[in-house]
């Protein structure tokens, strides 16, 4: 018997069966807009149908030209784009599997001049101001979506989702906030819904009755002018109507100032509004956003609040996460963290998309872990991120692999990383790794700190430097009075801090400590939702437009200075889909964050600065080093004595720009090649 019988129970649509609950969800990885790219989007789709899911969605295609998210961005507008998608289709249904193709027009969200939306309002988030659609128009993209979903069946695609949320063209339509029309297609929300129905009453005329119309709806909209409650369950029920078989969620606008899929959102933060939904229509609905683990999807379908769970990143993180979950293996699940760094944040950068913990994903024809035919010995000296990714990819080939840490565990630097509130989620990553040593016969020695030479004496062949960082000390007067601490005294709690500090450096780790010490350091718990939801004024009961309060969010457990040399604005580096958020988040907390700064000196009254020329004393009780970092790296040889050859990754080979994604994917590059 399954740990998730829910989960694995198949899905009868009447014409077809999906074997089981679990729905990829769709992402723009970028591999979609080029023709050439399609055998490797063919063996990314096959690989997530070989590990298990019930139902795969492809990123979003543009049924016609204005509804571009860029120009030249993936299409299906004529025979020659739907023959080029059937070996993606074929791969995916000889892997075993179903794959939808996303329809999405981005209307105001379109990054080209000429781009159209509901009314000519143009979005906070693009530069370009859309023209209204005339009601011709109107009428010109309903029979555009119809014809691309024909071209879709032609392609193979066992259905079509319609994109209809993330304030994208169908979304604008939906909410009054872009859609100030006055004729049938705008005014009430009978008119603005209309749009949404037309499509899908055209695409099922155009597909029959045997092809799966999912449509994925905004269940709630977190932006002012958004739809109200009331709203959204009329538009599932006229939706339903209309001849869709299944209801997807979408959660929040993309201009939304109100964290939806980061880290720090608590898990399955959004699955009431879908619950709500799921209450007045007969189809299945799916829920959706931060569900990553099988005990969460697992609830939200044994508790009747969902039919289908979907999940997209997890999904990139874990091609296998369904035959683990099947086979009682979640302990080897390869979690995503929910980090962005190298999915949503590649493709805002137009890069192609990856992940963190899984270099692999989007690169399964380029990163391919062959089993070696010369087996080495093989060390790795040093357990984070880089270091344990380059053991265990070793190991898995089929080396003897030896992995050292000079402390008492594996994890490195993530140790410190999981310790920030609202990213407990990277302990899931070391949990993995140390499952992985023990699948891969990695001999994991601990509280082993390497000196130069002594492994050569050991007869290794190979050398990983993997030995990470050290906090820089920076040159200030004073860097060495009583009340200084490195960030990782405060993190590895080895001191206490007082109740009012200066942090020196607004890096992603000065950020990271502010969040730590605005917070109450000794409750370092995930955070409950119910809290949540009132620091970021989010209500899935209130009628309000969009589901939006005023937030209250809770005070800083102490004063706050956030330094940095720069005068640019704080946190402009931090992650372009996440950096947002943290510095949103500091903000409410009330932390004074100063650019342009020059620290003259600390002493016992606190930390002397001079911005704008101006002299000034922040009399703190504790001034925080969070200057960046040094390369640790005395082990490694350049030019070796001995027979082994030497390497070196992560942040021992490179302080500057150093991330986890950096360092797994280093790891995992150099021992693919070993
Ligand atoms: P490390 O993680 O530093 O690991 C080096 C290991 O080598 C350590 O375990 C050490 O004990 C061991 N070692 C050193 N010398 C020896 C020796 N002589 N013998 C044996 N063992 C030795 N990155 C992100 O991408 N996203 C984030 O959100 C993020 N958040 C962070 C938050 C915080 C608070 C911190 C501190 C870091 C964060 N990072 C984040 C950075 C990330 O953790 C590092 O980039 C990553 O850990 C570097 O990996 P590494 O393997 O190169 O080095
Ligand atoms: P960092 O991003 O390089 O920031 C270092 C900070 O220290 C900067 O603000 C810098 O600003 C300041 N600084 C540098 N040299 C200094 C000196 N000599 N004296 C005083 N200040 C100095 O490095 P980090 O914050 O240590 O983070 C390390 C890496 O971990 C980052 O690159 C990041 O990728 C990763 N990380 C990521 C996240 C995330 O959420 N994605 C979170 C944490 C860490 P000025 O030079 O302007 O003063
Ligand atoms: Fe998840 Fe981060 Fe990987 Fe994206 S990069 S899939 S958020 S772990």
């Amino acid at each position: 018997m399954s740990a998730f019988p829910h989960l694995l129970a198949p899905l009868d649509l009447g014409f077809t069966t999906l074997k089981n609950r679990v729905v990829m969800g769709s992402m723009h990885t970028g591999l979609e807009d080029r023709i050439w790219h399609r055998g490797k989007l063919a063996e990314y789709f096959a690989e997530r149908a070989r590990g298990g899911v019930g139902l795969i969605i492809t990123g979003g295609f543009n049924p016609n030209r204005s509804g571009w998210f860029y120009p030249f961005s993936g299409s299906m507008i004529n025979l020659a784009d739907a023959l080029s998608h059937r070996p993606v289709t074929k791969a995916v249904h000889d892997a075993g599997g179903k794959i939808c193709l996303q329809l999405l027009h981005a209307g105001r969200y379109s990054y080209v001049p000429w781009s159209k939306s509901a009314s000519s309002i143009k979005s906070p988030i693009n530069p370009f101001k859309p023209k209204a659609l005339t009601t011709k128009q109107v009428q010109q993209t309903v029979k555009d979506f119809a014809s691309a979903a024909k071209l879709a069946k032609k392609a193979g695609y066992d259905g079509v989702e319609l994109m209809g949320s993330e304030g994208y063209l169908i979304n604008q339509f939906t909410a009054p906030r872009s859609n100030k029309r006055s004729d049938k297609y705008g005014g009430n929300s009978e008119n603005r819904r209309r749009f949404p129905v037309e499509i899908v009453e055209a695409v099922r005329k155009a597909c029959g009755k045997d092809f799966i119309i999912v449509f994925r709806m905004s269940m709630i909209d977190l932006v002012p002018e958004g739809s109200t409650r009331e709203e959204v369950l009329a538009l599932a029920q006229a939706l339903e109507k209309a001849g869709v078989n299944i209801l997807n969620t979408g959660i929040g606008w993309h201009e939304a100032r109100v964290p939806t899929i980061v880290t720090s959102v608590p898990r399955a933060a959004f699955v009431e509004p879908t619950a709500q939904v799921k209450q007045v229509v007969s189809i299945p609905v799916i829920a959706s956003n931060r569900i990553n683990m099988p005990d969460v999807a697992e609830k939200i379908l044994a508790d009747g609040k969902a039919d289908m769970v979907s999940m997209a990143r997890p999904m990139l993180a874990d091609a296998h996460w369904v035959n683990k979950a099947a086979e009682g293996r979640v302990d080897e699940i390869n979690t995503c963290i929910a980090c962005n760094q190298a999915c949503l944040d590649h493709t805002f950068n137009l890069k192609r998309a990856s992940c963190l913990v899984n270099p692999q994903a989007c690169h399964e024809t380029e990163l391919v872990y062959l089993k070696t035919r010369k087996p080495k010995k093989i060390a790795v000296v040093g357990a984070g991120p880089a270091g344990l990714a380059a053991a265990t990819v070793a190991a898995e080939r089929g080396h003897d692999v030896t992995l050292f840490d000079a402390s008492d565990r594996i994890g490195g630097q993530f140790n410190m990383a999981a310790r920030i509130p609202g990213k407990e989620e990277f302990w899931e990553t070391i949990r993995y790794f140390s499952k992985r040593i023990e699948k891969t016969g990695v001999k994991l020695v601990l509280n082993r700190r390497i000196a130069d030479g002594e492994l050569e004496k050991e007869g290794f062949e190979e050398i990983i430097i993997a030995t990470g960082v050290t906090p820089r000390s920076p040159g200030i007067p004073g860097v060495d009075h009583p009340m200084v601490m490195l960030y990782t005294d405060v993190l590895q709690g080895k001191r206490t801090v007082g109740n009012r500090v200066a942090l020196i450096g607004a890096g992603g780790i000065g950020f990271d400590v502010g969040e730590f010490l605005a917070h109450d350091a000794n409750a370092v718990q995930p955070q409950p939702l119910e809290d949540w939801m009132q620091e970021w004024g989010v209500s899935f009961h209130s009628d309000q437009p969009g589901g939006l309060e005023r937030g209250e969010p809770h005070p800083s457990a102490r004063k706050l200075y956030l330094l940095q040399r720069k005068a640019s604005a704080l946190g402009k580096d931090l992650g372009r889909t996440s950096g947002w958020v943290h510095r949103a988040v500091l903000k409410m907390k009330g932390v004074e964050m100063i650019g342009g700064v020059s620290y003259d000196r600390i002493d016992d009254k606190g930390l002397h600065i001079t911005v704008g020329g101006e002299s000034q004393l922040l009399e703190v009780d504790n001034v925080v080093l969070c200057a960046g970092q040094e390369s640790l790296r005395e082990l490694y040889q350049e030019k070796p004595t001995g027979k082994a050859r030497y390497h070196l990754i992560g942040g021992a080979e490179l302080a500057a720009e150093l991330d986890a994604k950096r360092a797994i994917r280093q790891g995992s590059e150099l021992a693919a090649q070993l």
